[in-house]
């Protein structure tokens, strides 16, 4: 396990009371901000010339990298460090393959399939990380070798690419043998860094049953497939795993959340009716479904508030009506719409005052606490 910045300074001289307590030689102001430094790996340990070797030891074992990183083009997989994402986060994605058979009689179908599906993501569009190509040799048709050697849509390797990965493959025969066997390899990796464990751990998922298959990558997702690989492709299925993995891989130190912009529905003119939100993801999506479903064409200003949800913002000064101000100048709002009526969020009632008083050419109108409300908002009030 990594060393908590707490746990590097009770080894060093400030916390011992002893000879060079704080005296600066590292460059940092005291030893506690060296030992917060070298907890985050932004100083080297050789800068304090007082370290004794018992940290030297301890330390060194504990930046030791737990598993390494292997890549597949431009795919990285392992190089993970914690064991929960709440400690720190987790690193590289769990890759998600899809094993092809050239040789079947639906290849190209399938291929296309694959190479085409893309579902809409936070961030980014989510998509088939790796087809596995098995039996190339297979295909005599040169437009489709030509196809899967230009596809720049999805990443491909050929299974003989494949088995040479320094990775540890395994079969899933059965649950609780693949289940036990992913949380012992990790365990050893991260807590004893037992280089045995060191290499990223790759599951084949058996063709069967699609639920218990989807329910099966699920759990190795969270508990810790660095890979997956199935035999088959279905839509429903690598949505949802798709989904979960996004949620298991974000960073739990940052917030989620969406561009600063301007956001149209359901092909709004300039005479459309505009509300605004902040750029919390979970705030953004629920706002924006329910005008998308709404079939009345409408706009969302959505204000950089560092993702915070709508109260938490304005209690931490990321909602003000200097703010809001800024963001219509800077997404030029005026230029771009006629109507000067701004819907906001019920939750920020008490904000219009100083909002009309700050803008004074925009009238804002409260609108509804809870995003759900909006579509009947619409109906009646505007
Ligand atoms: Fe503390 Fe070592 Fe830095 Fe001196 S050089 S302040 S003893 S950490």
């Amino acid at each position: 396990m990594e060393m908590s910045g707490l746990q590097i300074f009770k080894y060093l001289p400030a916390a011992k009371k002893e000879e060079h307590s704080n005296c600066k030689e590292c460059g940092c102001p005291t030893c506690m901000a060296f030992a917060l430094k070298l907890a985050k790996q932004n100083i080297e340990i050789k800068e304090c010339p007082y370290i004794k070797d018992e940290l030297k030891e301890l330390y060194s074992h504990s930046v030791k990298h737990a598993q390494e990183t292997v890549l597949i083009g431009d795919l990285k997989i392992g190089g993970e460090n914690v064991l929960y994402r709440h400690e720190k986060t987790f690193i590289n994605r769990t890759v998600l393959a899809v094993a092809l058979d050239c040789s079947s009689h639906n290849f190209e179908s399938e291929l296309k399939k694959i190479s085409e599906f893309e579902i809409k993501g936070v961030k980014e569009n989510l998509k088939v990380d790796l087809i596995i190509l098995k039996n190339l040799k297979d295909i005599n048709d040169t437009k489709i070798l030509n196809r899967v050697q230009n596809d720049k849509s999805v990443s491909i390797i050929t299974l003989e690419e494949f088995n040479k990965l320094e990775i540890d493959i395994i079969i899933d025969e059965n649950f609780k043998v693949t289940k036990d066997y992913l949380i012992t390899s990790r365990t050893k990796a991260i807590i004893e860094k037992d280089e045995t464990y060191s290499k990223p751990v790759c599951v084949l998922m058996k063709k069967g049953n699609i639920y218990e298959t989807c329910a099966k990558a699920s759990y190795y997702i969270c508990k810790y497939a660095n890979m997956l690989v199935f035999e088959d492709f279905d839509e429903a299925m690598f949505s949802t795993i798709l989904r979960l993995r996004e949620n298991i891989y974000t960073d739990p130190q940052k917030p989620l959340q969406v561009e600063s912009g301007l956001y149209e529905f359901n092909s709004p003119d300039k005479n459309s009716i505009v509300f605004l939100t902040t750029n919390f993801a979970l705030t953004y999506f629920a706002v924006a479904n329910e005008l998308d479903g709404a079939n009345v064409p409408s706009y969302l200003v959505v204000i950089p508030a560092d993702g915070m949800s709508v109260l938490t913002a304005w209690s931490a000064e990321k909602f003000t009506a200097d703010i809001v101000s800024r963001t219509l100048n800077r997404l030029d709002i005026r230029d771009k719409i006629s109507t000067r009526k701004i819907i906001i969020p019920g939750l920020l009632a008490h904000m219009i005052d100083e909002l009309k008083d700050e803008i004074p050419d925009f009238d804002f109108v409260v609108g509804t606490n809870e995003a759900s409300d909006i579509k009947e908002f619409i109906k009646t009030k505007c």
